[in-house]
């Protein structure tokens, strides 16, 4: 069988990719929160592989190697430098092994992966070329181990995500870049959120967009912009918390919800962010909208779960593995509709 390239699929319709690992390995008890490094593909690989097989069920068309902070930079942080190749190896091998492995007829797309660095300084050349050598590296281990396309994301400044997209598209892979502006709604290096996006499609990034920090809703007006003025592939990847004009990335979001157990640190990010999870109906209603503007290549970021990237699928028209267990509130014991369901039962459900 002959593997359809990203930009076939995306020709053709939607493409799903999850993201979000990060946040998804921490909840399941495999990562330290804050200091955040993607040990987990070499201390609990079966962890990962069980979380792309979830998110592979639930209809992530992308099979994304969690490199996600598993950079030079960071591992120096913990002291774990020599760990750096063979992290990223097992990482890319794990996502590979689910990739060739479809559950539908369609194989999937195994992408490797660069990001933020954390070190890139503005007007800094010897902080960039340090950069540039950190992607360089993870590109070629990618490369090796047989990636379908690169994903360049989460990037704040519009010079980290340039070089970025030159050192992927060197490869020769298609390459997807999304940039991650913080709350000022613009690049840290003052350059606007369309012109970075408009400079990543004249340097030939082949789906450029938008990913983490901010949530649907501070999300979608500046993928409407960018929508209109590219011609390329559109991506969109927000994360799941109810961000508002006030607050538009989840670094600084209050709680909203009445809670009285405060965090203990400063933020509600990014341990105690769960009470302003969007449900899986703003997920999908962002998913639908984005669909509808032409935006092919969809997915959520931090907060994602299976059942998240399945309202993304099916909001955009897809059958998916996991549609065989959408909600059916038709057979449930109190709200239901089915006939076997007791009348003095249903009849409660106002008190319940
Ligand atoms: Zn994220």
């Amino acid at each position: 069988m002959t593997k359809k390239s990203l930009k076939e699929r995306l020709d053709k319709g939607p493409v799903i990719c999850a993201e979000g690992f990060l946040f998804e390995i921490e909840k399941r008890g495999y990562m330290s929160s804050g200091e955040f490094v993607p040990m987990v593909s070499l201390e609990n690989p079966e962890a990962l592989l069980n979380l792309h097989r979830d998110f592979q069920h639930a209809g992530s068309d992308i099979v994304q190697a969690f490199t996600y902070n598993g950079h030079r930079e960071k591992m120096r942080v913990i002291g774990k430098e020599e760990l750096l190749e063979p992290l990223n190896r097992a990482a890319l091998q794990i996502a590979k092994d689910v990739a060739i492995s479809p559950l539908g007829k369609e194989p999937n797309l195994m992408a490797g992966n660069i990001s933020n660095s954390n070190i890139w300084e503005q007007d800094d050349k010897k902080s960039q070329l340090e950069v540039e050598k950190m992607f360089r590296e993870m590109v070629g281990w990618a490369v090796d181990e047989g990636a379908d396309l690169l994903i360049g994301e989460t990037f704040y400044y519009a010079e980290e995500a340039y070089t970025a997209l030159k050192v992927m598209k060197e490869s020769g892979l298609p390459s997807v870049i999304t940039i991650a502006p913080y709350g000022q709604n613009v690049m840290r290096d003052d350059v606007s959120i369309l012109d970075t996006c408009k400079e990543l499609e004249q340097q030939g990034g082949d789906v450029v967009g938008m990913n983490c920090h901010r949530g649907p809703n501070t999300m979608m007006p500046y993928l409407k912009e960018i929508r209109k003025a590219l011609k390329c592939h559109i991506a969109g990847l927000p994360i799941t918390y109810r961000t508002t004009d006030a607050h538009p990335t989840f670094f600084n979001l209050p709680d909203n919800n009445g809670c009285t157990c405060h965090s203990p640190h400063e933020t509600t990010f990014p341990t105690a962010l769960d009470p302003m999870q969007c449900s899986r109906y703003e997920i999908g209603k962002f998913a639908k909208e984005a669909y509808d503007l032409g935006i092919n290549y969809l997915g959520v970021c931090c907060g994602a779960t299976p059942m998240l990237i399945r309202e993304v699928a099916e909001a955009v028209g897809l059958k998916v593995p996991a549609s065989k267990y959408r909600e059916n509130m038709e057979n449930h014991y109190m709200f239901g509709k089915n006939k076997r369901i007791p009348k003095h039962i249903k009849d409660y459900k106002d008190k319940a």
